[in-house]
């Protein structure tokens, strides 16, 4: 049996910590009999601050609620004087186990270092998908577990771990507890016990924080969507002492919040009508649009998002068709695609940026199984384009030089500053810092600029996350002064604070949108947002805006409920968000409906018959499940390269290659290795189309599959 110690006697001592991580803690037991308690250590000239108390009152109290309050004003430390509160007051219990979870592993060693730092008493462990390291196991031997809402919903999932043994949870990040995120999740399985769990046990107590619970999906700026998305939030956070605001210590909070000035430039971007590289593009379109009979794309710029959806939807229809030739028609329709990608790029950046982007998707259409015909053709199309392209005298991007004069004059007046650039895509990212880095005005400002973006499969244009933390290394000690960033460096990240933050032809949400704003929060701050003057991603800043100010409105004046009223509200939510779980799960097992093995799998792209859905089998749990083909024969259809970056898939499964359509050489998926020595080949529903009779239907997910999928069994 292992017993848990809850104080040190010397605060420091490091063998004493050694011991208690090894779980060997028989032979200090009665130490804990004298107490020295846990208790929040700051730099010397430190205190907590008033509003800091005001937020961590309810905590202290036992209260389960939810504490909003701007980014950088030190919500760690309201949670660390919880947390040190609630060890001490339990410290003669053996049940005594907190739970920090936050969204991101880089959050997580974040939050654990600062813990440690605050309560030097209490031993902290990480638990994230990449640690060995369990939760429950993390919980015997530890005071406090900072882990991520995956894995916490992973080992609740399995039920390696039960909400009984955990005394108090902090949600760091908790507006996250949106629809299908593993927050939601985990908080579904508590709203679920805590609704039908007698109440005799004892309660977890669970608090949120954040620094902006955001509006809710609400064009219109209605009053009652934003309470009612609030309220929502509260019944998933059983918050029913409500959400907390500063209200009593506001001049204190605002002298340390340190706004920044905001602005939004509007600025005129390229002009279409009169710009030969638009009108060259804009040409060859109309051409090969003329080879889609019937299609139609009367006031949609083509250079839009609507465009673009309107190609992917023909393309969707045309894989599901048995028209003859649709192999050429996709290939005109993925063209069609290229090209208004290259508007878009030059619509944000310069015409060479532009034009790689032609060059780079005509090369990621080498393995295609269109005629050879249809092939040269649009090749040839293409190839003339691009040298007529390349001989165009090159215009300057007005959104551009905006830019370069903000950061100009920014760098210049204060040699000391650090920017960040949010721009949509990775390619931006790339193609940007690329341009600052030859810029001779910006490296004359002292500019040195460097990218942040985030991880994905594709290993072109992504960072993991070692090489992540070594740029916000370099920016910290000032080698990169400058960061050209996607989406990923909104939240998340431990990144320094800034002086200055753009967002450049990026607009995202209300609360990615306060997300960013808090970036920047050094001395003379300055947030700018460079936009098109008549796009419509304007309104939605103002908009973003606007519901910003919403959400301050209704905790200033008090229009958020409490006491019995919320209460009351709360348990009704609670009971709608299980019916709605167990419908939802209902409805799932009743679509389980269509017999596997008349179900035929053929490749998407050539139609070829690939197995049968009696062929594949689940392995492992949700919602890390991979689906496996278990007859041998599948073997004949696929070929196999090995894997670029061979890699733990699960637990249990190393993927060591990827498997391509022998036929047309789509990509399937990737072969795996099991623990057991098995091998399997995973394949990805996305890439395939399911017949079933003289029906097709594709799949987004394997879970949406109207038939049943076995587990793999070892004689398989
Ligand atoms: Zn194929």
């Amino acid at each position: 049996m292992i017993l848990k110690i809850n104080s040190y006697v010397f605060i420091g001592e490091p063998h004493l910590k050694q011991m208690k991580n090894n779980g060997e803690e028989s032979s200090i037991i009665d130490l804990s009999i004298s107490t020295n308690k846990f208790c929040i250590q700051l730099k010397a000239g430190q205190e907590i601050r008033k509003y800091q108390e005001e937020l961590a009152a309810p905590g202290l109290r036992g209260e389960n609620y939810i504490f909003v309050a701007p980014t950088g004003t030190g919500k760690t430390l309201v949670a660390a004087r919880i947390i040190a509160d609630h060890l001490d007051r339990n410290q003669n219990l053996d049940n005594v186990v907190v739970l920090l979870v936050v969204p991101t592993k880089a959050l997580a060693e974040q939050q654990k270092d600062a813990l440690e730092r605050y309560i030097p008493g209490a031993s902290v462990e990480i638990c994230t998908g990449e640690t060995q390291q369990t939760i429950s196991l993390a919980c015997l031997t530890n005071h406090v577990a900072v882990c991520t809402g995956g894995k916490l919903y992973s080992e609740l999932f399995r039920k390696d771990l039960k909400f009984s043994q955990l005394s108090l949870m902090i949600f760091d990040e908790c507006h996250s507890a949106v629809r299908g995120s593993d927050y939601a999740n985990v908080l579904k399985l508590y709203v679920e016990e805590e609704i039908t769990c007698s109440s005799s046990n004892p309660k977890t107590q669970i608090i949120g924080m954040t620094a902006s619970p955001g509006a809710g999906k609400n064009p219109r700026m209605n009053l009652q969507i934003t309470l009612d998305h609030l309220k929502m939030l509260a019944a998933h956070m059983n918050a029913t002492s409500g959400i907390k605001t500063v209200v009593e210590h506001t001049e204190e909070l605002e002298r340390h919040r340190k706004a920044p000035k905001l602005d939004r430039l509007l600025l005129e971007p390229r002009d279409v009508s009169s710009d030969p590289f638009v009108q060259e593009v804009l040409e060859t379109m109309k051409e090969i649009e003329k080879d889609l009979k019937g299609f139609q794309c009367v006031g949609i710029k083509r250079w839009s998002h609507k465009y673009l959806q309107k190609i992917r939807q023909n393309i969707h229809a045309l894989e599901l068709s048995d028209n003859e030739s649709f192999l050429d028609l996709i290939r005109a329709n993925k063209e069609l695609l290229a090209y208004c990608s290259t508007l878009c790029v030059y619509m944000n950046l310069r015409s060479e940026d532009a034009i790689k982007v032609l060059k780079k998707e005509s090369d990621s259409f080498k393995i295609d199984v269109t005629c050879s015909e249809s092939r040269q053709k649009y090749a040839t199309i293409r190839r003339s384009l691009i040298e007529r392209l390349e001989s165009l005298e090159p215009h300057d991007n007005p959104l551009m030089s905006k830019l370069q004069d903000v950061l100009y004059h920014k760098f210049v007046n204060d040699k000391n500053s650090k920017g960040l650039v949010f721009v949509r895509t990775r390619y931006e990212a790339k193609a940007m810092s690329d341009w600052i880095a030859d810029s001779k005005r910006l490296a004359m400002a002292g500019i040195h600029p460097g990218m942040i973006v985030g991880h994905t499969t594709n290993k072109k244009d992504s960072m993991t996350q070692a090489e992540q933390k070594e740029v916000i290394e370099q920016f910290r000690n000032g080698d990169i002064n400058l960061l050209m960033a996607t989406s990923v460096a909104e939240e998340g990240l431990d990144i320094p604070a800034c002086n200055l933050v753009m967002r450049y032809q990026y607009i995202a949400s209300d609360i990615k949108k306060e997300q960013a704003e808090g970036r920047a929060r050094a001395v003379n701050s300055e947030c700018y947002t460079i936009i098109s003057a008549h796009s419509p991603q304007k309104y939605q800043d103002i908009l973003n805006e606007e519901l910003i100010r919403l959400v301050q409105t209704i905790f200033k004046n008090g229009y958020f409920p409490n006491g019995d009223s919320l209460a009351g509200e709360i348990k009704k939510l609670q009971n709608k968000i299980i019916d709605d779980k167990r419908k939802k799960e209902a409805k799932q097992k009743q679509k389980k409906v269509l017999a596997s093995d008349q179900i035929q799998l053929l490749c998407k792209l050539c139609k070829v018959q690939a197995c049968f859905g009696s062929d594949v089998r689940v392995a492992g749990e949700q919602p890390y499940s991979q689906f496996a083909v278990s007859t041998p024969e599948f073997a004949e259809k696929y070929s196999i390269k090995p894997h670029h970056a061979p890699a733990q898939l699960t637990d249990s499964i190393y993927k060591t290659h990827k498997i391509y359509c022998k036929k047309c050489g789509a990509d399937w998926g990737v072969k795996c290795v099991w623990s057991s020595d098995n091998q399997y080949p995973i394949i990805k529903c996305v890439q395939f189309l399911f017949k079933f009779g003289e029906n097709k239907f594709e799949l987004k997910k394997w879970s949406n599959a109207p038939f049943d999928i076995p587990p793999l069994e070892d004689s398989d």
